[in-house]
């Protein structure tokens, strides 16, 4: 059965903008007649307890999902196997940089900018050997490419930088860019849906789904929820997460459906009239209550 997902990071309370986001993959995932997975992303950045009550706060808002939440940090064996692939298919090396050599190359002139200007790809078998002594090295994908186009239902084709991404970390965990996108192919999730901070990112992602010989799945990147000052809507901007605008008598799904021309009291009724050519293409702006003046 194809899915849509919802991949939450645990790090913390959901706030209206992931609320949002998250109403929006379902309505995708539903209206396509799609099952709705979702994934808790907890190999990196987990506060305890705050997977459980991004659940409890999905919940709330009526959105439903088929089978158990997958935990990532459960999926490292299937993750380390997928880089092994790549290992020995020549595709990956090792990488010793530090940020701070990354910043420095990454600003020289002709740089591309965002992207791993591939310093390690070029060592020397003496060079690494006498790196390996000194730190242990991330592992890097050896791309084939410096772009790479995807199909964005709200972004039409959309083409962008792929470098040479980190696959494993440093510390021995799989890279974000690595999991997800390994993750997404075991689970039959072919529509992400997601904010469209990480646009930049499916580049990456669908071209290392081409070399792990997988589809890569249909996108929408969708828009984000600023605060007044055009920032990133966060914490502190006032009362933004469900239980904050509970407490205050604000209905948190009338709120998004709202900033989204959708209406209903639960998700189920707004699936009928969702169309994503209607979607608005301009980022949320919120302004909570108790925001500071
Ligand atoms: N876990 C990521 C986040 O919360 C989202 C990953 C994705 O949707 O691809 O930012």
């Amino acid at each position: 059965m194809p899915a849509g997902r919802y991949a939450p990071s645990p790090s913390g309370d959901l706030h209206v903008g992931n609320l949002r986001t998250a109403l929006l993959a379902w309505l995708f995932a539903r209206s396509t007649g799609r099952d709705f997975l979702v994934r808790v992303e907890d190999i990196d950045r987990v506060r305890p307890g705050s997977a459980e009550r991004q659940l409890e706060d999905l919940r709330a808002l009526g959105l439903d999902w088929d089978g158990e939440p997958l935990l990532q940090s459960t999926r490292t064996d299937v993750h380390v196997a997928a880089i092994a692939r790549l290992a020995e298919a020549g595709l990956t090396y090792e990488c010793f940089c530090t940020r701070r050599e990354i910043a420095e190359a990454a600003s020289a002139p002709h740089a591309a900018p965002g992207a791993y200007p591939g310093t390690c790809r070029r060592l020397t078998d003496d060079e690494r050997a006498r790196r390996r002594r000194e730190r242990p090295a991330a592992i890097r994908l050896r791309a084939g490419v410096t772009t790479w186009a995807v199909h964005d239902v709200l972004h039409g084709r959309y083409e962008g930088t792929v470098d040479d991404f980190v696959l494993r970390r440093n510390d021995g965990v799989p890279a974000y860019n690595l999991a997800v996108v390994v993750d997404d192919a075991d689970q039959g999730i072919d529509q992400v849906v997601r904010g469209d901070d990480l646009l930049s990112s499916a580049p990456r992602q669908a071209y290392l789904a081409d070399l792990l010989g997988q589809t890569a799945p249909e996108y929408a990147h969708v828009p984000l929820a600023l605060n007044a000052d055009g920032r990133r809507l966060a914490k502190r901007d006032g009362a933004v997460t469900r239980r904050e605008l509970v407490d205050l008598g604000v209905d948190v799904l009338t709120m998004i459906a709202g900033s989204l021309g959708l209406s209903g009291d639960s998700p189920h009724e707004m699936l009928e009239a969702f169309d994503p050519a209607r979607l608005p293409r301009d980022p949320w702006v919120v302004v909570p209550p108790g925001a500071p003046a």
